[in-house]
């Protein structure tokens, strides 16, 4: 007897996360039936992870269900939204019951630490993709927009930049990465760890907020863009993780720098707050012990400036990735 897609879902999938009591009716019906608060948005956003592009062909199974989660939430904190409730697409190219249960596994862990409870999803046969669409909620009013940051307000980033784009380098490459090192920067690329901690504990004083996917010019470019307004970023306050730091002999410092600016896939958290809130946010975060720094400033005036500490400028280099492009 083979295995039907009703089996899959039973086996793996129906009781994936923690059980809410705002879910009204989860897996099982034609729709799943969820309670919003009368004083909340609903915050809704969807990615789809394809094989070989949005991660590598030999990732664990438990790091893909990890990242397609992760990817959602990091999403949600950049608007401040709580999560709650998740639905899966998932096409497989076929059975496999070990990497099933770890791919349900690592999502599902996510899913606990962050409370959310998987309702719903669509199961189909083909070249390995996952889609997650994650829901979360907001007090009404109270999201980070990508049009709210003003002139004057300080640019800030969570963690540390650049390790996701040099994990994947360093499997192109074969770099001279110590073991450990190593080992910590393929954790980056295949375990992002949403901020949500610190997005949930700055509300109130977060202006303007996007998670860092594309690289931090790219998309500290679509805040400019959508406030209308400019920013001066300070390169040589980027925080770079040790592993960044060790590589700027081999690499040179401008090279790590660019890869900063440039790489996605780091999944920190970029946001603005009027300067009056400066001392707040630092001791917020000290009080979550999570980690920000101060990377730059807006300005009235359009573009996106880098400088060095002596005011020089510095080129970032290319800018995101595109899907479509070339
Ligand atoms: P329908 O034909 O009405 O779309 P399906 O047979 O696709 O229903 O799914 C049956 C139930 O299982 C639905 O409640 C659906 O949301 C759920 N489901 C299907 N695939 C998944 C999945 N990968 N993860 C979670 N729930 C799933
Ligand atoms: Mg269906």
């Amino acid at each position: 007897m083979g295995v039907s897609e009703f089996d899959i879902i039973r086996d793996y999938f129906t009781t994936l996360g923690c059980a809410r009591d705002d879910v009204i009716c989860g897996i099982g019906d034609d729709a799943a039936l969820l309670q919003v608060p009368p004083d909340r948005e609903l915050a809704v956003s969807l990615d789809t992870l394809v094989a070989g592009v949005h991660f590598p062909l030999d990732t664990p199974a438990a790091a893909i269900g990890h990242k397609a989660l992760a990817v959602g939430l990091s999403d949600l904190a950049a608007m401040g939204a709580e999560p709650a409730w998740l639905t899966l697409g998932l096409t497989l190219p076929g059975v496999d019951p070990e990497w099933l249960a770890a791919f349900s596994g690592g999502m599902g862990a996510l899913a606990r630490e962050h409370r959310l409870q998987l309702v719903g999803g669509d199961t189909t046969r083909g070249p390995l993709s996952v889609t997650v669409q994650v829901h979360g909620l907001v007090p009404a009013g109270q999201a980070f927009l990508r049009s709210a940051a003003v002139p004057g307000d300080h640019i800030y980033v969570t963690g540390t930049l650049g390790d996701a784009g040099l994990a994947l380098r360093a499997l192109q490459e074969s770099l001279p990465l110590a073991a450990d090192m190593a080992a910590t920067l393929r954790a980056r690329l295949d375990s992002p760890t949403p901020r949500l901690r610190e997005a949930l504990g700055l509300r109130g004083l977060i202006h303007a907020a996007i998670d860092v996917s594309d690289g931090l010019c790219a998309d500290l470019g679509h805040i400019l863009n959508m406030s209308g307004v400019g920013a001066t970023l300070w390169v040589d306050e980027l925080p770079l993780s040790a592993a960044l730091q060790s590589m700027m002999d081999d690499l040179g410092r401008d090279a790590c720098l660019k890869l900063a600016l440039g790489a996605g896939d780091d999944y920190e958290l970029c946001f603005t707050s009027a300067p009056e809130n400066h001392e707040q946010v630092r001791q917020r975060c000290a009080e979550i012990g999570c980690a920000v720094r101060q990377v730059g400033v807006i300005g009235a005036a359009p573009g996106l400036r880098c400088r060095r500490a002596d005011g020089s400028a510095f080129q970032p280099g290319r800018r995101g990735y595109d899907h479509f492009e070339g």
